[in-house]
């Protein structure tokens, strides 16, 4: 193994910067995986990729880019009790202390220790690189009928719409609205599918995103975002609106288009990041008895769940990369993430 490798940071001014650094060695509990596959996600490009925007726990500290990694354990540091040389894994993106109350429901998102809480590809290195160091427990074993495209989705995107759909119920006998069609919508899409929802209808401005919905069969019908949606979903449903929205928009009409196409006593939750949004309480919620739910990525143990599920579904998250890139090509795999006018886009530092 060589000594230095390239890999990508973001300085915050619509550019990646390669640079050559030392490939990390595996302390105690730690372990160095080859990174197979690294996506790019939306808060990438929101909060880093153009300006350094975020501040806790979506500051961007200078580390090496990607917060969104599977791939093949090479080598473990001592005390590991779990992972060994040869694994393939998942990295659950963020570092928590390991011993807060988040972190020990599995939640190490919200880890409370300003100190411990680290993200990979934020507060730590990530997998913009032919090698990630990562901690033993922030580890999930990838099966073998998974990809490592699949893996990555999983990482952020797909888990993050599952702890959403979970916190909502999706079944049969929902119709569901998704506003925003990006990765994390089509993800949205692909799992409301398989847990069983009758009718998903898609939002979204981008006419080339409503095609890869339509295209992979992640919707049923798409609209083009306007001003007439909410008439023309609750027309789609009998007049009375879904009964279950998932917004991955972080549009403010948008999120208040799923707020109203929701019937009475429905439910949304919102995913997408930042923004704001508009809406009257009485008319909107309350009298309707509807509930609104936040959810804020996933858990480890959660997470672990959606990989046996994707198995046993033979559901691949890698149906809706559309680009692949090599790490030399970083560059590109970004600019094309922030036009909007993909799927999901991966960067693949190592091959298999
Ligand atoms: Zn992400
Ligand atoms: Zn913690």
């Amino acid at each position: 193994m060589r000594n230095t490798m390239r890999a990508a940071f973001l300085p915050g001014n619509s550019t990646v910067e390669m640079r050559e650094v030392p490939v990390p060695e595996p302390r105690h509990g730690e372990v160095l995986i080859e990174v197979k596959a690294s996506t790019i996600c939306g808060s990438d490009i929101r909060a880093i990729f153009h300006e350094h925007l975020g501040k806790g726990p979506e500051g961007y500290q200078g580390v090496i880019a990607g917060h969104e990694p599977a791939g093949l354990i090479v080598e473990t540091g001592p005390g590991c009790r779990r992972f060994k040389a040869g694994d393939r894994v998942i990295v659950y993106h963020i570092s928590g202390c390991g011993v807060c109350n988040d972190c020990r429901r599995g939640y190490m998102i919200s880890c409370t220790s300003p100190e411990y809480r680290r993200a990979y590809g934020w507060q730590r290195d990530g997998g913009m690189a032919p090698y990630l160091l990562a901690e033993e427990k922030d580890l999930i074993l990838l099966p073998d009928s998974l990809t490592y495209l699949d893996g990555a989705q999983v990482a952020c995107g797909f888990g993050t719409v599952y702890e959403a759909l979970e916190k909502i119920g999706i079944n049969g006998n929902h119709a569901v609205l998704i506003t925003g069609l990006g990765p994390v919508g089509l993800a949205a899409g692909a799992l409301c599918r398989k847990l069983g929802a009758e009718k998903i209808i898609g939002i979204d401005i981008s006419q080339e995103r409503r095609d890869i919905a339509m295209r992979l069969g992640l919707c049923d019908t798409v609209l083009t975002a306007g001003a007439d949606n909410v008439s023309l979903v609750r027309g789609l449903t009998g007049g009375r609106g879904v009964e279950r929205a998932v917004d991955c928009s972080a549009n403010a009409e948008a999120r208040a288009v799923a707020i109203r196409a929701t019937r009475k006593w429905g439910k949304m939750v919102m995913v997408g990041e930042g923004g704001t949004v508009t809406f009257n309480p009485s008319p909107d919620i309350i009298h309707e008895q509807k509930t609104i739910y936040g959810s804020w990525v996933t858990s480890t143990w959660l997470m672990e769940e959606l990989v046996e599920r994707l198995v046993r579904w033979n559901l691949h998250p890698e149906d809706i990369v559309t680009h692949r890139f090599t790490l030399d090509q970083a560059d590109e795999a970004y600019s094309l993430m922030a036009s909007g006018r993909c799927g999901k886009v991966a960067v693949c530092p190592t091959s298999e």
